[in-house]
């Protein structure tokens, strides 16, 4: 018997041994068939534990019919929770990472670089796991309620040199081959460039059940229809609202559900509590995907985005923030209810960034009246803390806020022109939208409408070319999305009120939490402080063909 021969047969009967004491090792111990990949934009710890602090503690929390458990948290239970550096491990030697970057390093497990989709960071194209699960010949599926051809979708089965060749992006996502399930907003990247006049492209889209939202304008500059040639050519159904994705019967599917972004998580909500809500939700979608790609028997890989808590971060808005979170944990916990009994599938769910530098604060505003306190400890002393330590109660008034900043600023200005804006314009749309306790006076308000000489121009970008800019007292170089700012005002200037500070209107290096659930040693794997690039290169480990 030579070494090998020896090994094998010690091997064995140790495995006999143990097969009598427990149930017998699976052949494809630290493997799955299915991987399910859920990227909260911009989720950091902080925007994390308020909404963990909203399900638990929140006074007319909308999980206290459900037992006070975010779906985040019944992973963190059956599940391991780690924390994942974020930084582009590109030779630039960058600290902070766009969603580009990070979703190609989520995506591939090597270095890319900043703003690029689906490169590693000399520009090559890399395989995603997306490719890699198609090449193993799983189905699979990129789900986001921004656009479809965003960074974060994008950077799964697109290959870009730039995350604003959207249209490419768009072409790429259908012609590949490579993903079987679509669903998102973005149409305008998928419709021909002369769709607001041409009468018969719109009769077209018409013909193909979409709703003149949807087709009403086009990013291209040709006059392809990506829709169209995305069903004659390569078989996949469309649907354009709830209703007809109920409907899809097979196993490809394009849905793009609006023009460009999905409905904000306040106007959700909204249209959720009415019961008038026409686009499909994240959840919708998520269970859709679901169904759809476990046909499969060799298994699938599906990535789903809450794309729009990066937004609210970015303009610094707490309300809608706490709205977003809501509607992506509302998917979360579908996936949960899907996967718990299941031991064929990991599920990993992160952040890609953390967005805007949020928290909770304590402050010297409406500091707590002293109170008499029962405790003999007191020695008859007053209980008078120096600060206030921010209540609960604020999770519902946040809960209460009824448009996005960007509603406010839309309802101020409809063409988006804030040269001439007053004090009590803006006070007057805030406190329409707020709860009475975080309305704000004239003077309050005022900085909202101040703008100056922009210092940062740069002829061309996209959002510093502008030649005037709103005034942001402190951080200002971290304020860089030009008209955007009189949001970011809008959270300063409701920001003491709510026991809620933010550091920028950018991303920070933050660490994010990871969450994972299947198997084993596959999901304790991700319980350490890892990168992102080594969470995508165990979720490729784990998967394999079954
Ligand atoms: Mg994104
Ligand atoms: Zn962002």
């Amino acid at each position: 018997m030579n070494f090998k021969s020896l090994m094998a047969t010690i091997a064995a009967s140790a495995l006999l041994v143990a097969c009598d004491k427990q149930a017998p090792m699976d052949i494809n111990e630290g493997k799955v068939k299915n991987v399910i990949l859920m990227i909260g934009d911009g989720m950091g710890a902080q925007q994390i534990g308020m909404l963990e602090e909203y399900a638990r503690r929140a006074p007319n929390s909308l999980y206290n019919l459900t037992g006070n458990e975010t779906g985040l948290q019944k992973f963190a239970k059956a599940g391991h929770l780690g924390l994942s550096l974020t930084a582009p491990m590109g030779a630039d030697g960058n600290l902070v990472t766009d969603s580009a970057c990070s979703a190609s390093q989520l995506a591939s497990g090597v270095a890319a670089g900043s703003e690029m989709i689906g490169l590693d960071h000399e520009g090559n194209v890399v395989e995603s796991i997306l490719e890699k699960a198609k090449k193993m010949g799983k189905a699979t599926g990129l789900i986001s309620d921004t656009r479809m051809t965003h960074a974060t979708p994008a950077a799964f089965a697109a290959h870009q040199p730039h995350r604003s060749y959207e249209n490419e992006i768009a072409q790429q996502l259908i012609e590949s081959g490579n993903v079987d399930v679509l669903l998102s907003g973005g149409a305008r990247h998928f419709l021909p460039s002369m769709i607001k006049t041409d009468a018969s492209a719109q009769a077209a889209m018409k013909e193909l059940g979409a709703s003149k939202a949807i087709y009403k304008k086009s990013k291209r500059k040709d006059d392809r229809n990506l829709m169209l040639e995305a069903k004659d050519k390569y078989g996949f159904e469309l649907a354009f609202d709830q209703q007809q994705l109920a409907a899809v019967s097979g196993n490809k599917v394009l849905g793009l559900f609006s023009n460009s972004l999905m409905a904000d998580g306040i106007a959700y909500s909204a249209c959720k509590q009415a019961d008038s809500c026409t686009q499909p939700s994240l959840k919708q979608m998520t269970l859709k995907a679901l169904d759809v790609l476990s046909q499969d028997e060799d298994g699938f890989f599906l990535m789903i985005e809450g794309g729009q808590i990066d937004w609210a971060g970015h303009v610094n808005d707490a309300g809608w923030l706490l709205h977003e979170l809501l509607k992506f944990d509302e998917a979360v916990t579908a996936v949960y209810d899907w996967v718990k009994d299941r031991n064929d599938t990991l599920v990993v769910v992160t952040g890609d960034h953390e967005t805007g530098g949020f928290g909770f604060s304590y402050s010297a505003k409406n500091l707590p009246a002293p109170k008499t306190l029962p405790g003999s400890g007191m020695k008859g002393a007053p209980y008078r803390p120096n600060y206030n330590f921010a209540q609960v109660s604020n999770l519902d008034k946040l809960h209460a806020q009824s448009a996005t900043f960007y509603d406010m600023m839309l309802e101020v200005s409809p063409d988006w022109d804030f040269a001439d804006t007053t004090a009590s314009q803006w006070a007057e749309v805030i406190n329409d939208h707020v709860h009475e306790d975080y309305h704000v006076t004239d003077t309050e308000a005022q900085p909202i409408t101040v703008r100056h000489k922009n210092h940062m121009l740069i002829p061309g970008h996209k959002y510093l070319s502008a030649n005037e800019l709103p005034v942001i007292q402190d951080f200002k170089e971290f304020y860089v999305y030009g008209d955007d700012l009189h949001a970011n005002l809008i959270g300063r200037a409701l920001a003491a009120n709510q026991n809620v500070v933010w550091g920028t209107g950018t991303h920070t290096a933050a660490p994010v939490p990871v969450y994972a659930f299947g198997p084993g040693s596959i999901s304790a794997a991700f319980s350490t402080m890892q990168r992102h690039t080594d969470v995508a290169k165990k979720m490729m480990d784990a998967l394999i063909v079954q």
